[in-house]
């Protein structure tokens, strides 16, 4: 009689732990199920960069993987992890590291994503000798990936011990953002002259970001500087210290040269920018993917107030905005200028809703639209723009004529491939043989 008492307290015990937690697991086994299929109808599972590569036969099934991913990229669909949202996928390879049988790795974007991707070996040398591939570039995303390109690239042209043209420099860096800043260090602290050239201001996509935007990035040890020791700092104190540093080591950065080509003859790289030619015995390339902003390519386009980045929101107050895409960088810019005093934003979106936004972003730009503080016109598409208005259709038959006085364009860029293809590099679509570091 004791031991059945027992028995059923141990029965009893054993249901209250494991039926919540088995409801618990079944409720997110459904969610990520309805996600996958969402996702899968839109079109957005396969991540455009850096993303998790899955050995179904080896996972166990155990959301390790779900559970840390902060971006919502994976859940439980059949008993296996799944990519449900891959486009939300910033490349953090967290997944990777909590796996517990190793059955993640990482990998790039997949051909349909349009990914076109250099040629490039372990060293990050493309196909023409003493040309690198760095950074976003190469189709892996975040800060400290393209920190350690730079810094291998740099370690095999010192290797190689190639011959410095006679007034030149032993490596061109093209493009100042943090692959182009670390090649930087890298060449000043290995004793190799060099010269960063930008089109813009030094940065790269990091000045583009919005105000105040918490950049995540993992420590990472700078030659010269020594480790960088955060993991949460906001875009302004980042580009605070990459000047600093810049002043610092008075690293010699040349901005507003767009490089329009680079040419090899012999051993010997003319990097020809709209300013000069610079030669040199090594080039790193570490141009990003955001070279470029797409372009609509509707009349009116050309317009001085049509932008392709926000830096500041406060400077747009009493105006009728019209921002146009719906990934997180609209989003945020249209959060962003809703806040300003007297603003009145709209924002045009080709999709019938949002799919690929971070949570944080998806649930304020939902409450902005119903409480009025955001217009939002789902399935269109921008038309016209002239100086007082734009012609925003909608599911291909509805005209909406807005009052406007700018129009913020946020489409995603396009590989600056016809660089890439004008200096000889080969790309590539789909996966290359070598895997990310
Ligand atoms: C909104 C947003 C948020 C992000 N958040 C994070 C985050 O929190 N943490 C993180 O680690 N990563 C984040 N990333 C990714 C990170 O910013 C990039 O991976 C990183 O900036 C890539 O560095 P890069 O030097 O390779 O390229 P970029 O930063 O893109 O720099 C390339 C530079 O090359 C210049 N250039 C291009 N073409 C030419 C040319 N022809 N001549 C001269 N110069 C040229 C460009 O003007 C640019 O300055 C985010 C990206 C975005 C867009």
């Amino acid at each position: 009689m004791e031991s059945i008492f027992t028995m059923l307290i141990f029965v009893a015990l054993i249901l209250v732990v494991a039926v919540p937690y088995w409801w618990r697991a079944e409720r997110h086994r459904r969610e990520a199920t309805l996600k996958f299929e969402k996702h899968s109808k839109a079109g957005l599972l396969a991540p455009t960069s850096l993303h998790p590569h899955i050995n179904l036969a080896d996972c166990i099934g155990c959301a390790s993987c779900v559970r840390i991913c902060p971006e919502d990229v994976l859940g439980i669909v059949g008993g296996r992890a799944t990519i449900i949202n891959g486009m939300k996928c910033v490349g953090h390879a967290l997944c990777a590291d909590v796996c517990p049988v190793g059955a993640i790795t990482m990998g790039f974007g997949a051909p349909k994503q349009g990914m076109e991707i250099p040629y490039y070996d372990a060293s990050h040398e493309s196909n023409i000798k003493g040309l690198y591939i760095i950074g976003e570039l190469s189709g892996v995303g975040l800060i400290r990936n393209a920190v350690s390109q730079a810094l291998i690239a740099v370690e095999h042209t010192v290797k190689e011990a190639r011959r410095r043209p006679a007034n030149g420099y032993d490596v061109v860096i093209v493009g100042a953002g943090p692959a182009g800043i670390a090649g930087a260090l890298a060449c000043q602290a290995n004793g190799l002259t060099y010269v960063v050239l930008e089109q813009d201001e030094i940065g790269g996509a990091v000045l583009h970001y919005p105000r105040q935007k918490l950049v995540l990035t993992s420590p990472v040890e700078l030659p010269l500087y020594g480790k960088l020791k955060v993991s949460e700092i906001s875009k302004e104190e980042l580009l605070a210290l990459w000047k600093n540093i810049i002043n610092r080591f008075n690293l010699k950065l040349a901005t507003h040269q767009k490089v329009e080509s680079v040419m090899k003859t012999g051993d010997i790289f003319v990097t020809h920018s709209q300013e000069n030619d610079f030669t040199s015995s090594a080039v790193l390339l570490a141009i990003g993917r955001r070279g470029s902003p797409r372009k609509l390519g509707v009349s009116g386009e050309d317009l001085p107030k049509v932008m392709y980045r926000l830096i500041e929101a406060e400077t747009y107050q009493k105006k009728k905005i019209l921002v146009v895409g719906g990934g997180d960088s609209a989003v945020e810019a249209a959060l962003g200028l809703a806040r300003q005093p007297g603003n009145a934003v709209t924002i045009s979106y080709r999709r019938d809703d949002f799919v690929r936004l971070k949570e944080k972003n998806e649930r304020l730009v939902k409450e902005y639209i119903e409480a009025g503080k955001i217009t939002a016109v789902f399935n269109s598409n921008v038309r016209e723009i002239t100086p007082g208005e734009v012609i925003v259709q909608e599911r291909e038959k509805i005209l909406h004529s807005l009052h406007n006085d700018y129009v913020f364009v946020f489409a995603g860029g396009e590989l600056p491939s016809e660089l890439l293809k004008k200096i000889g590099v080969q790309l590539r679509e789909g996966e290359p043989e070598i895997q990310a570091a």
